[in-house]
C-alpha cells in the first residue's frame, strides 16, 4: 500500500534497523523503543489490523509468530520472557495501520496493562 509507512520500510524507501527478512515476513527495531529489546514483526501483506484477519491469513500469522519467538531467543530474552503484543485500532493505541507483532524483553512488566 503506497501511502503505509511499514510498507515502505519494506520496500526500503525508510531505512529501518532490520533483523530479519523472508519472503513473508519483516522484522526490525522498533524507532522508539520500549524495553531493552523492542522489535516489530510484520506480514509483507498489507493487513491493517487484526480485526481484518481472514481464515486465508493463518498460516502467515503463524509464520509471525514463530519468526517472533526465535529472534526472541536468539537476542537472549529465554529463559527470562518477553512481551508480544498486538495493538489492535483506536482503543489499544494502535499508530500504524498495518498489523505489527511488537516484541519486548529484557525488562518485567506489568499486568494488567495501562
Ligand atoms: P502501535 O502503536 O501502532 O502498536 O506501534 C507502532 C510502533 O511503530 C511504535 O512502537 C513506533 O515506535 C513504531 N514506529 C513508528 N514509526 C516508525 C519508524 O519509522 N521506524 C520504526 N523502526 N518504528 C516506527
Ligand atoms: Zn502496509
Amino acid at each position: 500500500m503506497s501511502d503505509c509507512l511499514f510498507c515502505k520500510i519494506i520496500a526500503g524507501e525508510i531505512p529501518s534497523k532490520k533483523i530479519y527478512e523472508d519472503e513473508d515476513v519483516f522484522a526490525f527495531y522498533d524507532i522508539s523503543p520500549q524495553a531493552p529489546i523492542h522489535f516489530l514483526v510484520i506480514p509483507k501483506k498489507h493487513i491493517p489490523h487484526v480485526m481484518d484477519l481472514k481464515n486465508e491469513d493463518s498460516i502467515l500469522m503463524g509464520k509471525m509468530l514463530f519468526q517472533a519467538q526465535k529472534i526472541a531467543k536468539e537476542l537472549g530474552l529465554e529463559p527470562n520472557g518477553a512481551r508480544f503484543v498486538f495493538n489492535c485500532k483506536e482503543s489499544a493505541c494502535q499508530t500504524v495501520w498495518h498489523i505489527h507483532l511488537h516484541v519486548l524483553g529484557g525488562r518485567d512488566f506489568g499486568w494488567p496493562p495501562g
